[in-house]
């Protein structure tokens, strides 16, 4: 409401409608187009490709060994559902889909738990999981793959060659939302944002045509595109910079309640010192607490996955994660020397299956002292609690993602640039970590949707009043961990707005993307 006046809101309501009224003309369209992509509901591949439709999508689910939506509310009731296998296929979809001004949505990995974004109720899914395709180029050290590749499929390829690229840290994602988003890596300490190593982007534009960005031919395209989303183009394949990738130690190490308030003072230091002294190294410092109908021993369990690029005598070895591993009592671990990076990033994958409702969000701190860490922490079980008690099936995970300067200054070094504009911010200036905050939060029933919407909603106000009051909140919200209702764009500041607003006019001047592209955060005023 803030960037628009009511009677654009009213023209884009009606714009909305009158493109799902269309997408049966559309449907029709693709199926002459290409009747074996096309899937119309009650028909297997409708059911596999959306998760809908009775017993079809669990057949499908157990057939292909994978949910096509990893949160539950992902689910949806497209007219139809077209497949791409091709860059062709999409421009050719994307052609009808313009000319008849339909609704539709994109999917990738499926991995975005916000309802409709990656689907929808009465559009077209635009699914890209057929393009699937990873060439690894030794000459150029890159990689290109299909955006319809989660990332197992691009290590699969890449760590019999002992090669590594920016890639999810769960297997499971894919690789266009993760992509288009930012992306946190293994490797992000010391080289940034994932999408900071992408060196082209082949893609259908909003008319159909197809086109790739690089930095030269596109300049100010090429940094819109790293991390405003969907807002420009579809991407069919991505190209990005590969690195050699040798044994590894990683793995989960397991805290019992009595351990946080420790581990919590060794995240501190490690956030603002042993990340920066080794930028080498990556820790996911989660909280997860469960509710009451869970059979489990303890509510509240640290799980603090490290890695290591370098193999190790023992697990307790390296320097940087001494007073996490050596000077606090802990449960178990899995930290083990590994090769491939499917071997941790799968291992995180089997903690976070999909199939239930699911929701993040997040905000971000400049990080100031261990005792903030404590007092947010304390603050969000105290709201959570009653919340805990009576959703069935709650389980959260509260966790930290410490940005610091090198991450913030590597990805953009030699005059690189992203959409998110984090080195313009005065943390990001002045060389302060700055700690992203997200809880992930998971539930059974439908019926209890709103409920788990209002124990987030009153733990962020009561997490943000408490960083507002010690004067260090950060406006920057990470796009991938938002819960869809945030101002992300706002967050990345005036300069990238007015990038992200011109780019957007120039390469679609009839705003599809804003009106009939489900999903992701629009370019106001566009
Ligand atoms: C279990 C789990 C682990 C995660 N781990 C990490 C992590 O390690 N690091 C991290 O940074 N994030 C992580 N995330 C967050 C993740 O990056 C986002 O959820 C991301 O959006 C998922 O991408 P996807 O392609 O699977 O999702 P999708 O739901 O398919 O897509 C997400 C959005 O992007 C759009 N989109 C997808 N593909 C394209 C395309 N080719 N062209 C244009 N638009 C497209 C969709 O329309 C949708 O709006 C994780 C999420 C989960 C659920």
């Amino acid at each position: 409401m803030d960037h628009f006046s009511k009677s654009k809101v009213s023209s884009v309501l009606l714009l909305a409608l009158a493109s799902v009224a269309n997408a049966e003309n559309c449907c029709a369209k693709l199926k002459t187009l290409d009747s074996s992509k096309t899937f119309y509901p009650n028909t297997y591949t409708y059911g596999a490709a959306n998760g809908a439709g009775g017993l079809l999508p669990i057949l499908g689910n157990v057939l292909q060994n994978d949910f096509p939506y990893w949160a539950n509310q992902g689910i949806a009731a497209p007219g139809c559902v077209f497949t791409a296998k091709s860059t062709e296929d999409v421009s050719n979809a994307v052609k009808i889909l313009h000319q008849y001004q339909c609704e539709y949505a994109i999917r990738s990995g499926g991995h975005n738990p916000i309802p409709e974004w990656s689907n929808t109720y009465g559009g077209v899914l635009l699914s890209t999981s057929g393009i699937d395709d990873v060439a690894y180029n030794p000459t150029e050290n890159t990689v290109t793959f299909g955006a319809g590749c989660n990332w197992k499929d691009v290590y699969n390829e890449l760590d019999p060659l002992g090669v590594g690229t920016m890639g999810g840290r769960d297997n499971t994602v894919g690789t266009g939302g993760f992509l288009l988003g930012g992306g946190i890596s293994y490797y992000s300490n010391s080289k940034g944002w994932a999408a900071d190593h992408i060196t082209a982007y082949e893609v259908v534009y909003a008319n159909g045509t197809i086109g790739t960005i690089t930095p030269s031919n596109y300049p100010d395209l090429f940094i819109a595109m790293k991390g405003a989303g969907s807002s420009f183009a579809i991407v069919t394949h991505f190209t990005q910079e590969t690195f050699e990738q040798k044994t590894y130690n990683a793995g989960f190490v397991f805290y019992p309640p009595g351990s946080i308030p420790k581990v919590l003072n060794a995240l501190y230091n490690y956030s603002v010192d042993g990340a920066i002294a080794h930028p080498e190294s990556h820790i996911i410092p989660a909280f997860s607490s469960v509710g009451p109908d869970l059979v489990v021993t303890e509510i509240t369990l640290g799980a603090f996955c490290f890695f290591y690029p370098t193999k190790l005598k023992n697990f307790q070895e390296t320097e940087v994660f001494k007073p996490f591993t050596k000077e606090i009592p802990f449960l178990a671990s899995t930290k083990k020397n590994r090769k491939g990076i499917n071997s941790i990033s799968g291992e995180i994958a089997g903690y976070s299956g999909p199939g239930k409702r699911q929701s993040f969000t997040d905000m971000a701190i400049v990080l100031d002292s261990a005792e903030t860490l404590k007092v947010l922490w304390d603050a969000y079980q105290d709201v959570a609690e009653p919340y805990r008690l009576c959703i069935q099936g709650y389980t959260a995970s509260f966790i930290f993602y410490p940005l610091t300067s090198t991450f913030v200054s590597q990805g953009t070094a030699g005059g690189k640039k992203n959409s998110m504009g984090l080195e313009n911010t005065p943390a990001g200036q002045d060389g302060k970590t700055i700690m992203i905050i997200s809880i992930n939060l998971t539930w059974l029933l439908k019926s209890q949707d709103a409920l788990a919407a209002e124990c987030v909603g009153k733990v962020f106000a009561k997490l943000r009043q408490i960083a507002e009051q010690r004067g260090i909140y950060h406006p920057f919200l990470y796009m991938n961990y938002a819960n869809g209702t945030q101002d992300v764009l706002g967050g990345y500041g005036a300069a990238s707005g007015d990038r992200l607003r011109q780019v957007k006019l120039e390469v679609d001047p009839t705003n599809d993307f804003g009106t009939l592209v489900k999903g992701r955060y629009k370019i106001p005023d566009a």
